[in-house]
């Protein structure tokens, strides 16, 4: 890039999954396009998720309808658009009789779920049979009441990032990966065109980009790019999710379980021919830093499975087993003050108060981020 060499009508800052759908919408728009990643495309939220494009079943019970419909609104369009990344596959809810959550009520939530899908061919699910128990595994049977079967999507967060930047680019989107957005210039307040900053990782060259708009994807780093261009930060909680990925695959289906030490749900979740377990969730109060899985997360997620599938053995046996960990960070805007685990996912767009074209976008769900970019670019519009 030579100064001043580039004038697009807008700068998405983040190559994660958010930004790349929105580059593609805007490009798709006929908009002219410039995504700025200061590592490298999909690395990190978006590749650090449960993997899981799905309704979210569990936000039923915090009376979440409408997040759960655009949910599964997006799951459609996801396996429309990228069949061979986002792909439908069985999910089974074991149910105890010692479960918080009854089978009657489990079922109640499945018709709704059923209901919002409003989706013939995927919407169904079924109790199953005791013979057909063996399905989800060498799953603890004592005091198991009922296992129901639905169907949810899997895909593979990276790559299906890394596809939408790509089909973006084709399409015309410029990127610049260890790229990254320093602040504006020559930005006058109120006015539309500014001058973006961009620094180049690596020679620490500093580039100029000419655009009439910015949208700021940048996941956990929101609040420190807003501070790049003097504005207060939004009052947010991180919090950090991590996996456990066994050398084993436990189940032929993703497997919904109430942890039976506190009031969450985990996932067991074929990956590869082996087995990922999570997720928990960790506060790091409102200040983003480095995360790595802790000793509790570890123990929290063994002591879990080991409850569901005996058979496994030991938390040494299982430790024995891990081939990989890995810790990713939400951003949970402050609209309320409910628990972390009940807390709305709900997306929140903020303009930046001296540029009104300057777009935050804190939260969201990978499911939705086709829906979330045309939100964006719609904003976008609404302004020309
Ligand atoms: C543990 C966990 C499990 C999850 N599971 C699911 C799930 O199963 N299904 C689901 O739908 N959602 C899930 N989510 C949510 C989902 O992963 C995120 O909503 C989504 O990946 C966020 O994407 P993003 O693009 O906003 O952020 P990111 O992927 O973090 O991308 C932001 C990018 O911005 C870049 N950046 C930051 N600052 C700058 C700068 N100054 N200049 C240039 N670039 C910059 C970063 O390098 C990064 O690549 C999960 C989240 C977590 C943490």
């Amino acid at each position: 890039m030579q100064e001043n060499d580039l004038v697009v009508d807008v700068v998405i800052i983040g190559g994660g999954a958010l930004g790349a759908a929105t580059a593609l919408r805007a490009q798709t728009q006929g908009l002219r396009v410039c995504v700025l990643e200061q590592g490298q495309v999909g690395e990190q939220t978006s590749a650090n998720s449960s993997k899981l494009i799905h309704g979210g079943l569990r936000y039923l019970e915090s009376l979440q309808f409408g997040l759960v419909k655009e949910c599964l609104r997006a799951r459609k369009r996801f396996i429309a658009d990228y069949p061979q990344l986002v792909t439908m596959n069985k999910f089974y809810i074991p149910v105890y009789k010692y479960s918080k959550r009854p089978a009657w009520l489990v079922k109640i939530g499945l018709y709704l779920y059923q209901w919002l899908a409003n989706d013939s061919h995927y919407g169904g699910f079924k109790t199953l049979n005791e013979q057909q128990w063996s399905e989800i595994g060498a799953i603890n049977q004592q005091q198991l009441v009922s296992v129901f079967q639905y169907w949810d999507a899997q895909t593979d967060d990276k790559q299906l990032t890394q596809q939408l930047l790509n089909d973006a680019v084709a399409k015309g989107t410029k990127l610049f990966t260890q790229t990254r957005f320093d602040g504006l210039t020559e930005a006058v307040e109120g006015e539309s065109l500014v001058k973006v900053v961009a620094v180049d990782c690596q020679t620490k060259t500093r580039q100029h980009i000419r655009c009439s708009y910015v949208v700021n994807c940048s996941g956990p780093w929101v609040n420190q790019v807003l501070s790049k261009i003097n504005e207060p930060s939004v009052s947010v909680e991180f919090v950090q999710g991590s996996h456990l990925q066994l050398d084993c695959q436990i189940s032929d289906g993703i497997v919904y379980l109430e942890s039976v030490l506190d009031n969450r749900v985990l996932f067991i979740i074929p990956w590869k021919g082996q087995t990922l377990l999570g997720t928990t969730e960790i506060s790091l109060g409102d200040n983003y830093h480095n995360h790595a899985i802790t000793v509790a997360e570890q123990n929290y997620l063994i002591d879990n499975l080991l409850h569901y599938y005996p058979q496994l053995g030991s938390r040494q046996e299982i430790l024995k087993r891990i081939t990989r960990t890995y810790s990713g960070v939400r951003v949970l805007p402050k609209i309320d003050a409910q628990s972390v685990f009940s807390r709305s996912r709900d997306t929140l767009m903020v303009r930046a108060t001296a540029y009104p074209n300057f777009i935050s976008v804190f939260g969201g769900k990978l499911t939705t981020v086709l829906i979330e970019a045309e939100k964006l670019v719609a904003m976008i519009n609404q302004q020309n």
